[in-house]
């Protein structure tokens, strides 16, 4: 569904990413993993146009998209949840949602989507009329989610959704990342830093370091690693 072959992206003169080549099959649940720095999110911006890469390709269904715009990418069905949530702040929860939907054309099925995402995050109808910066960190993940489903999307980035929160709210947040890929049938794209909780959610995945893709491996394998135990997971 989704490949990234050989990109290195640029900040300046720094180069953040060195001949990353990810593939995604449609359907899976896939984590990248990796410590502060090794380029995580500059893998996601990178899918999503907003740090383009200066060589390689990506290619998403078959198509190039590197060249794209990012709302041309969230057109085609890859929506990126940010790291640290990013909601409105001064909008209320609903406003947050419509937000989402934003590029869409389809407003009479908006509806739906957002009992959609209300059976998903039951606190978020309870909590529709309030400002999202009023929301508890958990909730604001939970919004922040939710406004990328409005996107519809095939593809689903979603950038350290546990950083910050208390490992019960991890827990749930992490179930209805599971529940997202089994019943809208959403292919994930899960960046953390997590490695224990998201390798055990994940089909696959890749360890990044300094830029680099150095392990790729089914998430069992890559949980039973020497390496990886070592590195990421503290054993
Ligand atoms: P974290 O877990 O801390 O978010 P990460 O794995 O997501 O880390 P990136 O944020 O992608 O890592 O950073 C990769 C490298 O690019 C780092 O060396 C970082 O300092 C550098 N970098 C990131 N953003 C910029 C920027 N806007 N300008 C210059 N360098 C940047």
């Amino acid at each position: 569904m989704l490949r990234l072959q050989n990109v290195q992206t640029y900040y300046g003169n720094i180069q953040a990413l060195k001949d990353v080549t990810i593939d995604i099959e449609e359907g899976e649940i896939v984590t990248l993993i990796g410590a502060n720095g090794a380029g995580k999110t500059t893998t996601l911006m990178s899918i999503c146009g907003i740090t383009p890469p200066r060589k390689g390709e990506i290619a998403f269904k078959g198509s190039r998209i590197h060249q794209l715009k990012p709302e041309q990418i969230v057109k085609l069905g890859i929506c990126q949840v940010p790291e640290g949530r990013r909601i409105f702040p001064g909008m209320t929860v609903v406003e947050n949602l419509e937000m989402g939907a934003f590029l869409r054309n389809d407003k009479a099925a908006i509806k739906g989507d957002l009992d959609m995402v209300f059976d998903l995050f039951p606190i978020l109808e309870q909590r529709r009329t309030q400002l999202g910066g009023t929301l508890s960190g958990g909730e604001q993940q939970m919004l922040a989610i939710s406004r990328a489903l409005m996107a519809r999307p095939r593809l689903l980035l979603l950038d350290e959704p546990s950083l910050g929160l208390a490992p019960l709210i991890i827990q749930q947040i992490f179930e209805i990342i599971k529940k997202i890929n089994k019943e809208n049938g959403t292919t994930i794209f899960l960046v953390e830093q997590n490695a224990n909780q998201a390798l055990k959610l994940a089909d696959r995945g890749y360890v990044m370091e300094n830029g680099r893709i150095t392990l790729v491996d089914k998430a069992s394998a890559l949980l039973a690693n020497d390496e990886v135990r070592k590195a990421y997971l503290g054993l």
